[in-house]
Formats: C-alpha cells, structure tokens, sequence
C-alpha cells in the first residue's frame, strides 16, 4: 500500500434500515492520545434522520410483534457477537476516546455485552398488574406495550456502555431506535452495527445516525414521529432537549451531570477508603458522571487522610492509553483539557492549595504522546464551599478535599450543590450510614464502597442531576405506554 493508503482516515457511515448510508459532509474525529484526526464521522441532519426515523416506523410493526422470548434470544446473539469480538472494541474505544484500555476491555465493553445479556432476561420476567372489584362484578388488569421509535442520545464517556444501556432495554421492550451517539466517540457503535444482521436483528430496528448535536440530535428530538428520547449528558443539553421536544409532549428520560460527594467520618476505614476513593475520583480520567469531586473529611482524620491521599493518587500513572500499565489516559478534547486546566488555575487564584498534579508535578510523556490531552490526577485543598471547583461538574481528574466536624453540617454542604447524582460515605457506625444515607439529595448512595451496581434498581438523579430513573423495573416503564383495561362478567 502507498502511504496514503496506510494514512487513510476511518470512515464512518450512517447504518439505516439495515444498510450503510455514505454521508455527503463529515466532522473530523480525533485520537485524544495523540491529537491527530485519524477518523471521519457522517455530519448527519434532518434528511439523515428522517430516513432513520422511517426505517424504524417500518420495521415497527413486525419488531413489536415478536414474542419477548424471540427479542430475547436476538439480544443473546447479540451479546455473544460483541463479546467474541472484545479486544476488537476494547481497542477501538480506547484509541477513539482516550481511555485506558484496561478500562476499555474491563468496563466498556464487558458492560456493553452485560447490558443486552441483562435485558434479554429481565425482559422475560415482568408482570403486569390485576385488581378485583367484586361488588361491581369487575376485574382490572394492566398490559404494557411498546411505544414506536425510540430517540436514544448518549455522551462520549463511556460511549458504547451508555448507548447499549438504551438500546437494549428500548429493542427488548419492542420499540424500534434511531440512535445518535456522540460526535467525538462514533467508532464502536458503528462496529455495533456491523453485527446487527448476523445476530437477527431485523432491518430498521436499530438505526445510527452519527453527527453533531446541534444538526442530527436536534433533529431527532423534534421529529413528531419520535414520542420518546433517552438522552444521557450534560443538564445544559437536557434543558435544550426539554424545550425543543416541549411542543410535541415528549416522554423524556435525562440522565445528566453530578458534583458528587464522599464523605468521610473519623470511624471510616482508611486502607478501603483510601484507595476506592482515588478510584472514585480518577477511573476514567474522573469522565464518569459517577465521578467523586468533592471529599469532605472529618477534622480529627483530616490531615492523615491528604497526606495518605496525595500519596495514592500520585500512584496513579498518566500515559499512553494503549500501555496495560496506565491508569489515566488521554482527556476527550483539547477544549475539554482547556476546561480542566481553567478549574484548577481558578481554585488557584482563590487561594486553595494544589496538592498534586497540575501545575505542580511534571508530566512526562512518550514521544508519540506529546500532543494527547493528558493531565495529572490533580488534588485540590482549601477550597470554599462557593468555588466554582465546589460547585460546577469539572468532568476529569480533579479533586476536592475539604474538613468538617458535625454530621448535622456535612449533610447540608453535601447537599449544597444543583446536583444530586451520587454520593458515596465512609463510616463503621451502621445507624450514621443509614442516617446520613437518607438525608443525602441523591439518587444513588453508596456507603463504604463505590461504583457497585445492580441493573435491576433504579439509576438516575435528583435535581440538575435528571429527570426518571433506568433500570430493570424504570426502563421497561419507561420504554412501554400502559394501559387499564376492565372486565366487567
Ligand atoms: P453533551 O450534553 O454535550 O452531549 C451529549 C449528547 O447530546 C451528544 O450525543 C451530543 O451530540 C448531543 N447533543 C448536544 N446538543 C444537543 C441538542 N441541542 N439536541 C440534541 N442532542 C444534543 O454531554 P457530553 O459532553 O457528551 O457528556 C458529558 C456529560 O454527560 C456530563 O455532564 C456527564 O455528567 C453527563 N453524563 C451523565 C450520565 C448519567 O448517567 N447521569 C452518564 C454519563 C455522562
């Protein structure tokens, strides 16, 4: 091959009623590790998702009729296909989104595989409801049934993971999608549907529209023939999507941004603590809405705990994403570092103290590595409860440690925020952990661990962090419109 055949970009194509569509104009995608373009992405618009949309209405009908067990077995298929081809997408998601790619083949996309495993099943075993009403002669029963096309929007962190977190319960349920994955992270849902046909799932089912969000989520948003959008990114995002699709009486589901607090008693055990929540502040560059920012620490622990801290995170290796070695890879953009960096040069200027990293420790990187978005886990101390590092979700590898004594006043700093995704706390007292747990504005908390998730339960935010919950029971609600029917005999 010449060399511009070696050099040639990746190039995506939009997959519609089972086909790959070439697009006309394309958005230029980066490898974050390095800074280069090395792949194009469709910059879809209404035409794209019109044909999208009309694929998934015809495919409708025959797709909704099938049997849960039939949808079932496909989903199986499905999972089986992308697990044998792992490695293939573990690599791809790393070298697309700048993660690690032990991240990548140990999260990514296990979850993905896991994610259509779980709905194949759970979707066997949901049942409706019945009341009696003797006096009137009467029986009352519910049946759920599939809405029609699903819009499903996902975000570039854990791109594959989120968007077969929607895909898999909306198709189990019966309905046909129209996905639109973020412009920055395209490549492993492409791969996805390359899959489709061989695992059964019929043409028109699942579409992929690929383009920005402004041109192609837009419009899929206010098409009139798209009655439900699952969308997971930022609350500014969500507030648009709310207006735009307002005309049209959407059912939304928004899963959105966090500020999330651990909170960290003087009882708490420090050689769990420690570690885990350097892991809650860091994994995946600190680019999960489920990520640790602020720390709050009880006053007679609180210097142990940032000497033993800094110590752990200073651990944490920041390099070459494709090095099994590596613990934090390359963040998603240069914009997104630039964003990063600001929270820290800020915090700065307000006088807190910068512990490690940014600004403070050096960043050496391999020589192919030199124009990747990379940044230090970087640990912030001294900082107000009003700072915008206290208050605004920063979205990569920064930390804020702070004291406090009383539990009466931890709850309502922690509480303090827009947010209220998830909040995790440190402590032996069972009666404190489940008191502290119940007052904490949050739709998730974890109490001496982190990150450790059940499908079956509800996930989702309270305040800026979203609007109705996933899960087992939530998406099959979600996904389906129900209906009370009465039998009078
Ligand atoms: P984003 O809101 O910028 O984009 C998310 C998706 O929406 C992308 O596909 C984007 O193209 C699309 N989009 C943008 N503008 C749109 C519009 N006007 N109409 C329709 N679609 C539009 O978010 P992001 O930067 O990709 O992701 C990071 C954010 O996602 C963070 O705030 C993070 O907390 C949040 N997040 C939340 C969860 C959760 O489950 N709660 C999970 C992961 C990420």
């Amino acid at each position: 091959p010449t060399m511009a055949h070696s050099k040639a970009l990746l190039v995506l194509e939009n997959f519609i009623g089972g086909k790959f569509v070439p697009s006309s104009s394309y958005i230029d995608s980066y490898n974050p590790s390095t800074g280069d373009v090395y792949c194009r992405v469709p910059d879809s618009g209404k035409e794209e998702v019109e044909a999208a949309v009309k694929a998934a209405k015809d495919a409708f009908p025959i797709w909704s009729s099938k049997s849960p067990l039939e949808r079932s077995q496909i989903l199986n298929k499905l999972a089986d296909l992308i697990e044998h081809d792992l490695e293939a997408f573990a690599q791809a998601e790393s070298k697309d989104q700048g993660k690690t790619i032990t991240f990548a083949r140990t999260v990514d996309i296990p979850r993905a595989v896991h994610n259509f495993r779980f709905f194949a099943s759970s979707i066997l075993h949901h049942v409706t409801e019945c009341t009696e009403m003797p006096t009137m002669g009467c029986v009352h029963y519910t049946s759920r049934a599939p809405v029609g096309v699903a819009g499903l929007i996902s975000p570039w962190n854990l791109p594959l993971y989120l968007l077969t977190w929607k895909i898999a319960p909306a198709i189990a349920c019966g309905n046909t999608v129209v996905a639109k994955p973020s412009e920055m992270t395209s490549v492993t849902a492409w791969m996805m549907c390359k899959l489709l046909e061989k695992a059964g799932v019929p043409p028109g089912v699942v579409n992929v529209v690929f383009g920005t969000g402004a041109k192609a989520g837009e419009a899929l948003v206010c098409h009139p023939d798209v009655p439900l959008i699952s969308f997971t990114g930022s609350t500014l995002t969500a507030q648009r999507i709310t207006e735009k699709s307002a005309p049209h009486c959407k059912r939304l589901s928004l899963e959105l941004g966090g500020k999330n607090p651990a909170i960290i008693f003087d009882d708490a055990d420090l050689s769990h603590c420690i570690p885990t929540t350097v892991r809650s502040s860091f994994a995946n560059q600190g680019e999960i809405c489920l990520c640790t920012s602020r720390i709050f620490v009880q006053r007679g622990i609180y210097s142990e705990f940032l000497k033993r801290f800094v110590a752990e995170a200073k651990k944490w290796k920041t390099g070459n994403p494709s090095d099994p070695t590596i613990d934090v890879g390359a963040l998603i953009s240069k914009e997104h570092l630039e964003k990063v960096r600001n929270y820290v040069k800020k915090a700065q200027a307000e006088g807190a103290r910068v512990l490690c990293g940014e600004g403070v420790d050096l960043l050496s990187l391999p020589p192919g590595n030199q124009k990747g978005y990379f940044m230090l886990p970087t640990v912030i101390a001294e900082v107000k409860d009003e700072s915008c590092c206290m208050q605004e979700e920063i979205f990569g590898p920064v930390t804020c440690v702070v004291a406090f004594d009383t539990e009466e006043e931890v709850i309502k700093r922690a509480n303090g925020v827009k947010y209220g995704l998830a909040a995790t706390v440190w402590s032996r007292d069972v009666g404190r952990v489940h008191r502290v747990a119940h007052r904490l504005q949050s739709g998730l908390v974890w109490t001496n661990c982190w990150l450790v998730r059940d499908l079956n339960l509800p996930f989702g935010g309270m305040k800026a962090s979203g609007i109705g919950r996933e899960g087992a029971k939530d998406s099959y609600e979600f996904f389906t419109e129900v209906k009370t029917i009465t039998i009078k005999h």
